[in-house]
């Protein structure tokens, strides 16, 4: 097949083309080829380019526009749990050191959360009390003031000071352009049909490589359908919303608020938890029936980005109700107390969700490892994730 530069080669500049070049003239051989160039694809890269491998990652769109730059860019190591909060504490790491290599703005303002009844501030206070290091209970005035906003019927807040911000429109193409400058290869507009121990034929060519990490978020059951299937892997559709913000309000950490307080496992798992899922059962069914967490984080610019509802489905329909964002939309000027909110954008975001667990990683045949989170959570974890994936499934196997 004959060599070819994607349209979306473009986007590159010309340190990256170099590297580009550079898959022309070689047999297209390398030590690890990666499918996806979304924030998991991305950390396989990082990491193995650091590790001295070659590395190519090939990616079906122009440039990545999955899940990775439509979330809230939210690192948020302290609320995970488990293997989560160990993957996300090795990438909390990784994400400064990125940033500071390439110049990847990364806020440190970390993280408030909002109690605005005595369930949500039992779960803060039982969660504070077993991480008391890396949570600070806030009174109601500390909390407004590190808010930047008065919310009605505050009791308390907490600040989680570890937690990260990345703009991810920005964050995500940033890091892609900087691996390119450390050698990694990308070939964008290339969709990778065909995957098997060491061999990949895309829609342009055919390449051959030691290793492959399949890093393609909720399309693992385009390549391994068993796979996705006997680990219960089915796609999440969130809605998001972009608003001016109110009174043109300067909230440095994210945002979370009660909602919020269910769907992280480290809250989650607190006793205090079940009475809080018991009285918004009673207070506010409709935040439970669509899965809502209300949190925002703020942009560069000043706009808030909110969110969002989640809907589980292998296929999703298509049709989509109104309500929800109005949901959403009333739900937020509750917490600011605002008369009315300007939306700017809305978007849809969909990643990978399995019951089985946060990750999805898989040896489905020798040479190829499958890497997915499968919680929502690959901001957070991604570049965890992806160090275990490469020690346990590709460097690993190498070394046998
Ligand atoms: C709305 C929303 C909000 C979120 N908020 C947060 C947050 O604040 N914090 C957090 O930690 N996580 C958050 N998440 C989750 C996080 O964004 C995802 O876990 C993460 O982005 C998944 O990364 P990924 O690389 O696996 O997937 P993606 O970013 O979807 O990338 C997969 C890439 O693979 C490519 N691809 C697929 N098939 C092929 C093929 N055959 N050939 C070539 N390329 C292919 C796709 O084009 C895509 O670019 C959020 C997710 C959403 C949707």
């Amino acid at each position: 097949m004959s060599p070819h530069h994607s349209p979306a080669d473009r986007h590159l500049d010309r340190a990256d083309a170099a590297h580009l070049d550079a898959i022309e003239d070689d047999s297209r051989h390398v030590d690890l080829l990666v499918v996806g160039a979304g924030i998991i694809g991305l950390a396989h890269a990082w990491h193995a380019a650091r590790r001295g491998m070659s590395v190519l990652v090939i990616e079906r769109d122009e440039r990545a526009v999955g899940a990775s730059i439509r979330n809230f860019g939210h690192i948020c190591t302290t609320a995970q749990a488990g293997l989560a909060r160990e993957y996300a504490l090795d990438a909390r790491e990784e994400w400064l050191r990125v940033g500071s290599e390439a110049g990847i703005p990364v806020r440190t303002d970390g993280t408030l959360v909002l109690a605005r009844t005595a369930a949500e501030l039992a779960v803060l206070e039982e969660f504070a009390a077993g991480r008391d290091d890396e949570v600070r209970m806030l009174t109601p005035g500390e909390a407004a003031s590190l808010a930047g906003f008065e919310t009605p019927g505050l009791l308390a807040g907490a600040h989680l000071p570890n937690d990260l911000r990345v703009d991810s429109p920005d964050a995500v193409p940033a890091l892609a352009r900087h691996l390119a400058d450390i050698g990694v290869q990308f070939r964008f507009g290339e969709n990778a049909l065909e995957v098997t121990g060491g061999f990949v034929r895309t829609t342009r060519a055919e390449y051959t490589a030691d290793s492959v990490v399949l890093a393609v978020g909720h399309d693992v059951d385009r390549h391994y359908p068993d796979l996705a299937e006997q680990t219960g892997v089915q796609r999440c559709r969130l809605r998001m919303l972009e608003i001016d913000a109110p009174d043109g309000i300067r909230t440095a950490p994210g945002v979370f608020t009660g909602t919020s307080l269910l769907r992280y496992d480290g809250f989650a798992s607190t006793e205090a938890a079940a009475r809080l899922r018991a009285e918004l059962t009673e207070s506010d069914p409709e935040l439970l029936e669509h899965t809502v967490n209300l949190m925002f984080t703020q942009r560069p610019d000043g706009r808030l980005v909110i969110g969002d509802t989640h809907h589980y489905a292998t296929t999703l329909t298509p049709f989509e109700d109104e309500e929800l964002d109005d949901l959403l939309l009333d739900r937020f000027h509750r917490l600011f107390g605002a008369e009315h909110l300007r939306v700017r954008r809305r978007w849809r975001g969909v990643y990978a969700a399995a019951q089985s667990g946060p990750f999805l990683m898989a040896n489905p045949e020798p040479g190829v490892a499958v890497a997915t989170v499968t919680s929502g959570i690959g901001m957070t974890t991604g570049f965890g994730l992806a160090s275990a994936v490469l020690d346990e499934f590709v460097l690993a196997p190498h070394r046998a």
